[in-house]
């Protein structure tokens, strides 16, 4: 089997899908205001074609697979894709990142079809100040997370993109939220990636901060979490409760980097903070066979480069984070 290695010797096992770019929230974050160039539906990869491209992926050593967006439960054909994928006899552990506002309704469904693990976006336990990040609704969140909960999912993640003047004051509250429910909290930092993302940039806190605010209130120490990939974790002394953070901007994690991702569109992105990219929808169109399409692949892998430059080029990257799912 040709494995996925790159020149820095990083093995790609991950692959993130981004199964649609649309969204049935607005996060001020990750969509720019009055954005309204989501992609023509004709130019989404079909079901099938998604499901061949994770095939050949996982026939190179990638087991693990993410369900991402813009929201991947708005995507009509969602469960069936799922299912399809998990039944793959080289695909391991399937996940799901979602802000779980349909999860009330198909909780169950998404569970029995395989996928395992969840990462929920929630930004805040406030009504009014989820509207002003999200202009959703909260209540539709809580009553998916609860659902989900119920549906046996292990484990679920919260989490939460701490803003400076924003939701930071809620770090605490958080906590409680999540050591009642038994969720493990992670909390990102904003990055800087299209549009939404530079404009957030004046809310942004170094998570560091934050682990000092923790620090005031619980003992913590180093945890471990499996499939933990960029986040670090910590453990509240004597507690069950997971804390993680993401810190793409105070701290690099490139050089772990195992993933790849892959747009509703069908474009393939080697980094989250670069353009460097393979596009697969001419290929798939135009009849390529598996072979041609791995030879792309071995090719693209070769690029990946070796980390983001979000510190010293913010806005560089000016691709809408909805599209490839963070
Ligand atoms: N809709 C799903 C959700 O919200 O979980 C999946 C897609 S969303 C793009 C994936 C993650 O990216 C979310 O946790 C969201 O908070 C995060 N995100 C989006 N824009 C971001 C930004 N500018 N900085 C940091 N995180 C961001
Ligand atoms: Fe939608 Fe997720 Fe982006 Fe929020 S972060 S707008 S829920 S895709």
């Amino acid at each position: 089997m040709a494995e996925l290695v790159d020149r820095f010797g990083r093995k790609i096992e991950y692959l993130r899908l981004s199964v649609t770019d649309r969204c049935d929230f607005r996060c001020f974050y990750c969509i720019p205001k009055g954005f309204n160039e989501f992609s023509d539906r004709g130019d989404q990869l079909t079901l099938d074609e998604c499901v061949r491209l994770v095939r050949v992926f996982s026939e190179m050593g990638v087991g693990r697979v993410r369900f991402t967006g813009g929201e991947p439960l708005v995507r009509r054909d969602i469960v069936e894709m799922v299912r399809r994928i998990g039944a793959m006899p080289n695909i391991h552990d399937l996940s799901m990142s979602t802000n779980a506002s349909q999860l009330a309704r198909c909780a169950s469904e998404i569970r029995a079809a395989g996928v395992e693990r969840l990462n929920v976006s929630l930004d805040t336990l406030d009504p009014e100040t989820f509207r002003q990040i999200t202009q959703g609704d909260l209540s539709r969140v809580l009553d998916g997370l609860m659902a989900a909960k119920s549906a046996g999912f292990r484990p679920i993640k919260i989490n939460m993109v701490v803003m400076r003047d924003l939701n930071m004051h809620e770090v605490g509250d958080m906590v409680d939220f999540c050591l009642e429910h038994r969720f493990t909290l992670r909390f990102i930092e904003t990055m800087p990636v299209g549009e939404a993302g530079v404009s957030a940039r004046d809310r942004y806190v170094s998570l560091s901060e934050i682990r000092e605010m923790l620090e005031q209130r619980f003992e913590l120490e180093p945890a471990r979490m499996t499939g933990a990939g960029p986040a670090k974790y910590l453990k509240v002394v004597g507690g069950r409760l997971k804390i993680g953070f993401i810190t793409p901007m105070s701290q690099h994690f490139c050089e772990d980097c195992n993933r790849v991702r892959l747009s509703s569109e069908g474009t393939l992105y080697l980094c989250l903070g670069q353009g460097d990219k393979l596009e697969f929808r001419p290929l798939l169109r135009g009849g390529v066979d598996d072979d041609e399409l791995k030879g792309h692949i071995l090719e693209a892998i070769e690029r990946k480069p070796e980390k983001h430059e979000f510190d010293t080029k913010p806005g560089q990257v000016v691709r809408v984070m909805s599209m490839t799912g963070g």
